[in-house]
């Protein structure tokens, strides 16, 4: 079987198991699927021949694929087993259709065509095989196209006996809703030199640079009291949260910015006569400007309290994770070795600053400076996410350069 083939039955298999999220559970993993999708690939790796294998009961899989090559450097890649719950079907059915410039029809019954008029990326894909879902689910390449190229990786070094260095593959839960797996991943376990996630993004597409993310809740307590007696007695906690919210119109809105400019979403209001609470997304890519904007939030509480003295305004500011380069530092190595491998593999490198974050994101918080490189999908979170087969055939094509250049 040639690797075209290999890697497309894995991630068949892979996108197959349902393993969506949830954000209302707090455990981790959030759902049943992912620990199954990570035991199917703990046994998959046992069946190679791979001894070193420790799946956690929280759903992270950790593999070490023992080197052969002597001063080689230790690799680590890191991939999610979660799909995003956008309220699609969870359930995901993929089909492999070849794309001749015409709209291709994703579902019949319910009438589901994906054109370039509405999708106008898919003018690059001409004649190429690429993987869709019916149209009533998210593909899942996002991020199992990743976790088949690694799974590929591990068996074509084990049955071709590629020298290569000490690996390290994590398979981590619920980077969708926070990041958490890559977050409870102990370092400890994951004792490796350079490092890198595979995750999203078209072919050719590099990410060292993400937000820096927090979140904000504001929750305020007014004073009750029937309007018949209200004068000078009630408080509204709910116009204090209007008053909070315009204050925050002129600094940025995700409708409203691009590239590396940050902003402030809110996200939830809640309200009644008695309390009302607020939810803001904090997001900047510079330290600083980061910072500032929690310190804004913190003044306007201050000036909110001495406007509204009888209530009761409280803060409360969370950071989620860290951009990227933050932990990059002055060793550079793994990242000029990332860029190295894509001409190595004549792909032209596309370097972006990911208006998101990545498991790499929260690895750099604890000093491990991971860059992300491309699955070669499109679309994600969306019922028009695609694959198209060179492009994720050139993931894996990137993921074993690096290996033979470690
Ligand atoms: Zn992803």
């Amino acid at each position: 079987m040639n690797i075209e083939q290999i890697l497309c039955d894995r991630f068949q298999r892979y996108v197959a198991i349902s393993s969506q999220s949830d954000a209302n559970n707090q455990e981790l993993p959030s759902s049943s699927g992912q620990y199954q999708l990570a035991q199917l690939l703990h046994d998959e790796l046992k069946n190679l021949g791979y001894n070193n294998i420790t799946l956690h009961p929280n759903s992270i899989l950790i593999a070490h694929l023992p080197g052969n090559k002597p001063n080689a450097k230790t690799l680590g890649f890191i991939a999610h087993l979660d799909t995003v719950d956008v309220g699609l079907s969870p359930n995901i059915t993929s089909q492999l259709l070849t794309y001749n410039g015409k709209p291709l029809c994703l579902n019949a019954d319910q009438q589901i065509y994906i054109s370039e008029q509405t999708h106008p990326e898919l003018a690059k894909y001409h004649h190429q095989d690429i993987f869709f879902s019916d149209g009533t689910s998210v593909l899942g390449a996002d991020d199992k196209a990743a976790i088949a190229v690694l799974m590929t990786l591990a068996e074509q070094l084990i049955t071709t006996k590629t020298p290569h260095g000490d690996i390290y593959l994590a398979f981590v839960p619920d980077e969708e809703i926070g990041l958490r797996g890559a977050k409870a991943l102990d370092l400890k376990d994951f004792p490796v030199e350079h490092c890198y996630t595979i995750d999203c993004c078209e072919r050719g597409e590099v990410i060292y640079e993400t937000f820096n993310a927090g979140s904000a809740q504001l929750s305020i307590t007014g004073i009750t009291a029937h309007p018949m007696s209200a004068k000078n007695v009630l408080v509204n906690p709910n116009l204090i949260a209007a008053d909070f919210i315009s204050m925050l119109n002129d600094m940025g809105k995700p409708e409203q910015t691009a590239e590396r400019e940050g902003y402030f979403w809110v996200t939830d209001i809640n309200g009644n006569q008695n309390t009302a609470s607020v939810s803001v997304a904090i997001r900047d890519f510079d330290q600083e400007h980061y910072n500032a904007r929690k310190s804004y939030l913190t003044t306007l509480t201050a000036f909110l309290r001495h406007k509204h003295p009888k209530a009761d305004i409280n803060i409360t500011l969370t950071d989620i994770y860290n951009n990227i380069s933050q932990a990059m530092g002055s060793d550079t190595e793994a990242l000029t070795r990332l860029y190295q491998a894509l001409e190595n593999t004549n792909i032209p490198a596309k370097t972006i600053a990911m208006r998101g974050g990545t498991d790499g994101s929260a690895l750099s918080v604890k000093g491990l400076f991971t860059p992300n490189f491309f699955t070669g999908a499109h679309n994600f979170h969306s019922a028009f996410e695609f694959l198209p087969i060179p492009s994720f055939v050139d993931s894996y094509r990137v993921a074993k350069t690096l290996v033979d250049m470690a």
